[in-house]
């Protein structure tokens, strides 16, 4: 792509975003459980060994009526896909993603004159990093650096860094992120009801620290289900107008029978929907435990709000 389409691209995104409030669709992994994922097998491999499933899910989320859909690339940095064996493929397995979301995105678009984007999702490397663990930065960099330039080869629209809990990690990727693509970036990271994260970092230094560091949004995502999240983007916007992102888990899961049950309903996503638009919440979605039952919810809140 030629240097000022690039960013009449980049700039759809963000135009968007300062139009109206846009919604992200929720879980992916979820819903691959339900298209045979297994404990232990790795979730982003399925966009090659089964990528009807991942196109199917991401129709699903479209025909809810999502504006963006995230690609299936959460865990599909270096280092865990080097877990896995699968290092080698990081490349192919990120370029896939973004092929079965635009392949969703371009049929669903026959028929539907609307704009959609599609992100590129980034989450956590699973590592201890120095000085808590052994893990050194420049491997933590290295294996971003890997992955954003195989997403970055690609169509996609913007960087979502998602379920973060440590500050330094999310620096480092989204480090990789600015030095490697000039893709927007949202940063996020996974606070639960202590409104922190489990490393004990507040809504406030997230903000401070990542937007500082380039990020064009920041949120939270995952953690204790939408109440919690709603306290902690509600000091999040306390100290910034910039754009914030919200996508709770559908609560804490509970097991039933040996299956896990995730508590928040859909209406109950359309509740806290309203509350985010009140608070000038730029994206909405869900994370795990959500289908594509709360993403239609949130859609039908979304626009019946002013
Ligand atoms: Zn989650």
């Amino acid at each position: 792509m030629i240097e000022e389409e690039k960013k009449g691209f980049k700039s759809a995104f963000l135009d968007q975003l300062g139009q109206k409030t846009m919604v992200m669709d929720g879980a992916m992994g979820t819903m691959l459980q339900q298209y045979g994922l297994k404990a232990g097998e790795c979730p982003e491999m399925f966009n090659i060994i089964n990528p009807d499933a991942v196109k199917e899910i991401h129709t699903s989320y479209l025909e809810a009526g999502t504006d963006i859909i995230l690609t299936n690339t959460f865990g599909a940095n270096g280092l865990k896909l080097q877990k896995y064996g699968l290092r080698d493929r990081l490349s192919e397995i990120n370029i896939k993603s973004v092929e079965l979301a635009e392949a969703a995105i371009e049929d669903f678009q026959k028929i539907n004159i609307v704009p959609l984007f599609v992100a590129g999702s980034i989450g956590p490397t699973g590592e201890i990093l120095e000085p808590y663990g052994t893990v050194k930065k420049e491997e933590v960099l290295k294996a971003y650096r890997e992955q954003v330039n195989a997403l970055a080869s690609t169509e996609v629209d913007f960087i979502l860094l998602e379920t973060f809990y440590n500050l330094d990690e999310i620096k480092i990727a989204l480090k990789a992120v600015k030095e490697n693509s000039d893709l927007p970036v949202f940063a996020s990271m996974s606070f639960d009801e202590s409104l922190r994260t489990i490393y004990g970092i507040t809504p406030e230094k997230t903000i401070e620290v990542l937007f500082q560091e380039g990020a064009d949004g920041v949120g939270a995502n995952c953690g204790s289900g939408p109440d919690v999240l709603y306290k902690v983007v509600a000091k999040m916007r306390g100290i910034t107008d910039a754009p914030l992102l919200v996508k709770p888990n559908a609560g804490i899961p509970y097991l039933e029978n040996n299956k896990e049950v995730y508590p928040a309903t859909p209406q109950e996503m359309a509740e806290y929907t309203e509350k985010y638009i009140q608070l000038g919440i730029n994206i909405i979605g869900g994370c795990c435990g959500t289908t594509p039952e709360h993403i239609r919810a949130i859609v039908q809140k979304v626009k019946k709000t002013p």
